[in-house]
């Protein structure tokens, strides 16, 4: 199943899904941050319009991967997703530094688990919403040893709930140290999304990552070059790895503390813009259903466990 904000779906009702994207962020810190900076009615008001567009480009199911900490609102994502019929699924999981409260250096990793395995149990928050899969954040270079932590958290949480882990990593070298922190825990590279891949330009040095079996996330789309985006992409679907790769905009979204909630990014390039511009360079209808269909249904599908 799927686990969304309205409740489990299976994954075959996934349709079109955009894996990365974000309805509202707040990066005033962890110990600032919280619904007492916004108005609720103003950010549902000003998103839902952003949600019917993509929707109207093809859009069914949309990630939203805001953690804990920086605006994560089960209450304004279980409402927007009642008004415009869309999937909405969010997450459990914690950031990186220094978005982190106090407590998640003191912590245990088996501590942290036991907070987020209790999100997918009892729901988020004092709400019936429970997130589908688990969101974390590492830097570009090796671990340190905070987000070794928030990683073992990931696994441990994984094992016992069945959720897909997805990393904010961008670069190869930290996601090679994930996948070995993982593999310990007997976590499965399938089980792991490798989130902004895009950012990593050394082509060889993705394909030894994504030859784990991990998920290679391209989800600047809309914001990084095209020519990027798609030089990489056909580089990945000539070395086979098309069961494995997912696209979206990392877009967005009501900046809290701004006044309306700044510019927001719409959620409508992947579609209007940059498939067409994959037909143009030869990508058939069967690949592209694969990236933004088949794949995110695979990937976001949380095993019995
Ligand atoms: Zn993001």
């Amino acid at each position: 199943m799927i686990m969304t904000v309205l409740g489990p779906i299976d994954p075959d009702e996934l349709g079109f899904t955009l894996p990365h994207e974000h309805i509202m962020v707040d990066f005033a810190g962890a110990t600032t941050a919280g619904p007492h900076r916004y108005d609720r009615d103003e950010v549902i008001r000003t998103m839902e319009p952003h949600l019917l567009a993509a929707r109207d480009a093809g859009v069914q199911s949309f990630v939203d991967c805001s953690p804990m900490y920086l605006a994560r609102d089960p209450v304004v994502l279980r409402e927007l997703a009642r008004r415009t019929g869309m999937n909405i699924v969010t997450n459990t999981g914690q950031y990186k530094e220094p978005y982190l409260p106090e407590q998640t250096f003191a912590l245990s990793a088996d501590v942290l688990a036991d907070q987020w395995i209790a999100e997918w149990t009892d729901g988020i928050e004092s709400t019936d919403v429970r997130p589908g899969f688990i969101k974390t954040a590492v830097n570009p270079e090796p671990l340190a040893a905070t987000q070794q932590k928030v990683i073992t958290a990931a696994a441990l949480t994984s094992r016992a709930t069945g959720m897909t882990i997805g990393t904010h990593t961008c670069r190869g070298v930290p996601a090679l140290q994930i996948l070995k922190i993982l593999d310990r825990y007997g976590v499965a590279p399938r089980k792991w999304i490798f989130i902004h891949a895009h950012q990593e330009s050394d082509i060889g040095l993705l394909k030894i990552v994504a030859r784990s079996g991990c998920w290679i996330e391209l989800d600047g789309i809309g914001s990084a070059p095209d020519a990027t985006t798609l030089s990489a992409l056909l580089q990945l679907l000539d070395a086979g790895f098309e069961s494995q790769i997912m696209l979206s905009h990392d877009a967005g979204w009501y900046s809290v503390g701004e006044p309306g909630g700044g510019d927001v990014k719409p959620y409508t390039y992947l579609s209007t813009r940059f498939i067409p511009l994959l037909r143009d360079f030869g990508v058939g209808e069967e690949s592209i259903r694969a990236l933004t269909v088949t794949n995110p249904a695979r990937a976001f599908a949380i095993d019995a466990v």
